[in-house]
């Protein structure tokens, strides 16, 4: 069954399918920033843009993932400055931060992750062709796309072009319009910004004199050197729809003269808090280690970004993920059951590869339906809930393919049960009761097990038994 998504640009939900003449599903993310932590927000958007690749792939459709590290633009050059660094090494640092944070919620290496400070080339030859074509012009050292000579500017977010008041030309969305009086039209953005004092040391020639690229070219250079002058799915939160999608659009086709820059655009709602959307300048943001500090697990924060349908806004409570950490532990002690009934212990199960066309679902079917009924995350966490609330007997056989199925939706989900939680280890005296429980009903001493239950959970502790081992878990 084909992913089903809605797209931006049609309002349609359109099924996600290789295009005749094409052998991978080429998908492009706008990355991060890096000038600081990615905060959870940024994580709601790459995590669903990952839960999407693994749906595609489930699916078996090879895909080429490209998602762009932002390394130069406003904020990174006025950090590194701040920060005493070249430019390079500090967005490096932030780089490293951002790849680690990516591993720990699960989220798939993207196949090609470019940096634009390395297609600096790339974007002036796509500028100098924007130039050339008449989309663009130069002044006083900078170079701007001419708006008005791209007759459907605006159709993604459905803006009327001529109507435009003004382009905010920086990737926070501010105002900033400090090179109004150099533009033709208010309309008008930055393709390349002549160098200024506050551009220090960071600066790179082009034919129209020394200066940096603008924020939006970026990614439609990056786009074309990784996936061609058109490819399939393009993806970002909703922030970006406008301006920096409609503007690497224009940029974009206007560039090559080639309509149709990406087939499909999918853009996730934002993560809020209290009514407002979570961002750096709002100072409203969470990071990954101030949870994982709370106590939190890295894949409980990742249960609780996806737990919405991601053209919903999500608001961030402790509550959210609290409800996280119990759904994720009502996952593990059915997996346990069925792995025992399954007759397999959790590390002797060998999950299938998901793209295996004879791959089982077991009674897991339901939830993967819900999933390509445009990316319904929830819809399919409720139906995996509903098998692992039912009372059906099932055979060993039958409980082999369940246990199939789960791993498949899990691993589509970028789910991974156990793991561990540092703040959760269970103190010296409750680790004693624990192995000493163990002992007595190995040792076929129901009583004595029984006993030492009820003290464990006098001391607040419960202890999972699975056929290998156990685990003890507060409350
Ligand atoms: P940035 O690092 O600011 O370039 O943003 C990286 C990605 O995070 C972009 O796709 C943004 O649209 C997205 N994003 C920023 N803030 C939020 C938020 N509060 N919720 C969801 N996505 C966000
Ligand atoms: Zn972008």
């Amino acid at each position: 069954m084909p992913v089903f998504l809605h797209d931006t640009m049609s309002r349609e939900t359109r099924p996600l399918l290789l295009r005749p003449d094409s052998r991978v599903f080429g998908m492009y993310c706008c990355g991060p920033t890096v000038y600081g932590p990615a905060h959870i927000g940024n994580f709601r958007t790459f995590i669903l843009q990952d839960v999407l690749r693994r749906a595609l792939e489930t699916d078996g459709l090879p895909v080429k993932h490209v998602r762009n590290i932002t390394d130069v633009d406003d904020k990174t050059i006025k950090g590194s400055i701040a920060a005493g660094l070249p430019l390079t090494e500090f967005t490096r640092g932030w780089t490293n931060k951002f790849h680690h944070d990516c591993a720990a919620l699960g989220l798939l290496r993207p196949h090609v992750e470019p940096s634009a400070v390395a297609h600096i080339p790339q974007q002036v030859e796509m500028i100098r062709s924007l130039v050339d074509r008449g989309h663009a012009y130069v002044s006083a050292g900078s170079v701007y796309f001419k708006v008005c000579t791209c007759p459907d500017y605006g159709k993604l977010s459905r803006i009327d072009g001529s109507q435009l008041r003004s382009q905010s030309t920086n990737s926070a969305g501010e105002a900033n319009d400090a090179d109004e009086y150099d533009r033709e039209s208010i309309r008008d953005f930055a393709l390349w910004k002549a160098w200024s004092p506050e551009d220090g040391a960071n600066r790179w020639a082009s034919p129209w004199g020394e200066g940096r690229p603008g924020w939006h070219i970026e990614c439609s250079a990056m786009s074309l050197a990784h996936l061609g002058v058109t490819f399939d799915l393009h993806g970002g939160g909703v922030d970006l729809c406008f301006p920096h999608h409609e503007n690497e659009i224009a940029q974009s086709e206007c560039a090559t003269g080639v309509k149709g820059f990406a087939g499909h655009w999918f853009h996730s709602a934002h993560l809020m808090v209290e009514g407002d959307k979570m961002s750096k300048s709002k100072g409203n943001l969470y990071t990954l280690d101030q949870l994982v500090e709370k106590g939190f697990t890295p894949m409980e924060v990742r249960y609780a970004l996806i737990a919405g349908h991601y053209r919903t806004p999500l608001n961030f409570t402790f509550e959210g993920l609290e409800n996280a950490r119990s759904a994720i532990g009502k996952l593990e002690r059915f997996a346990d059951r069925l792995l025992q009934a399954a007759g397999f212990t959790r590390t002797d199960f060998v999950p299938p590869k998901v793209q295996e066309p004879t791959a089982a679902w077991g009674r897991f079917a339901p939830a993967w339906e819900a999933l390509c009924q445009d990316l319904n995350v929830p819809g399919c966490l409720g139906q995996i809930f509903s098998v692992a609330g039912s009372k059906d007997e099932v055979t060993p056989a039958q409980a082999r393919q369940d246990v199939c199925g789960l791993a498949r939706i899990l691993w589509t989900l970028g789910l991974t049960l156990f793991q561990e939680r540092k703040a959760e280890e269970a103190p010296p005296a409750v680790a004693e009761l624990g192995a000493r429980r163990w002992a007595a009903k190995q040792a076929k001493d129901f009583a004595t097990a029984d006993r030492l239950r009820q003290e464990l959970a006098a001391l607040g502790w419960t202890m999972v038994d699975r056929k290998d081992g156990y685990d003890l878990k507060k409350g």
